[in-house]
């Protein structure tokens, strides 16, 4: 028999996943249910939602659940392909680099090409040195960001502040950008084809900045840099090549705020940048 489940539950399964997501864990599986275990449980939700809501991802056939049809493809998109990048451009005089970036954000205008323009209040160009050797690359857009136009202004904004004090440098020395320009609604994950419609702009940023290390922060931002999806687990602790630059890959500042165990582990991955540039290694990670 098929049942909805409430609202308050679909919301938490909507967080648990964003929260898998952040992880770099985007495989998720039905195992097969026996009809009449399910029968057993009487098909009722328990007092934990969350505890349920991910089982009833795990463990429920479609025929027997209408979330499993209709409401998850909306939580969990199909896997799409992430596009080919395109080719690295010319090289840009550092005194002309500037003017190039101010050419990128004319050309995306008041943009319209992918679904994310309906939402969003401004877009989110960019901020920092346009000669800076660090960038950092996040997802997309917050409710902060959308709001003043910049990346990274609200709490996971200050963390990063606080990581790249932490690096010894200040946030006007470095260059950051995100994946995707104009904010996801309900700062869901950006869908494939939104993140490949808008990645090119990044992509032709990198390309003028040249910073020489790249930092990737969480699987979104991982996964369209590098142009293949892989958990973020597999990636972090190594150097990678983007575009001629060094790219590190670590937890995103917002999943940092929700479990912040895990600063010390991106604390590390901020050091590997920090030997990569040749900065000398700081006696204690970021502030809280
Ligand atoms: S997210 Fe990028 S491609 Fe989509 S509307 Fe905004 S600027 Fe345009």
């Amino acid at each position: 028999m098929s049942r909805v489940l409430d609202k308050a539950t679909q919301e938490a399964l909507a967080a648990r996943l964003r929260f898998y997501r952040e992880l770099g864990l985007t495989e998720l599986y039905r195992r097969p249910v026996d009809p009449a275990q399910l029968a057993e449980a009487g098909g009722e939700s328990g007092a934990d939602g969350v505890q349920e809501a991910g089982e009833a991802v795990a463990d429920v056939r479609p025929e027997q659940h209408s979330f499993t049809v209709s409401q998850e493809k909306e939580l969990i998109s199909p896997r799409k392909a992430v596009s080919a990048a395109p080719e690295i451009g010319a090289a840009v005089p550092a005194a002309e680099r500037e003017a190039a970036l101010r050419v990128i954000r004319e050309d995306i205008g008041d943009c319209t090409r992918c679904a994310l323009h309906r939402g969003r209040n401004k877009i989110v160009f960019a901020d920092g040195d346009a000669n800076a050797r660090l960038m950092f690359v996040g997802e997309g857009p917050g409710a902060d960001e959308d709001a003043q136009g910049l990346p990274f202004v609200g709490r996971a904004g200050q963390l990063l502040n606080n990581m790249i004090g932490a690096m010894g440098l200040r946030r006007e020395e470095v260059y950051i950008a995100n994946i995707v320009k104009c904010r996801p609604p309900g700062n869901r994950t950006p869908e494939p084809d939104e993140a490949n419609t808008c990645s090119p702009f990044l992509f032709r940023q990198i390309d003028v900045v040249r910073p020489e290390v790249l930092v990737a922060l969480g699987a979104t931002a991982a996964t369209y840099l590098l142009g293949q999806r892989q958990p973020l687990a597999g990636l972090r602790g190594r150097v990678h090549s983007v575009r001629g630059c060094r790219l590190i890959v670590t937890y995103h500042p917002a999943y940092l705020l929700r479990d912040p165990r895990q600063k010390k582990e991106a604390w590390a991955d901020l050091q590997i940048a920090m030997r990569e540039l040749g900065l000398q290694p700081a006696a204690k990670g970021p502030k809280e």
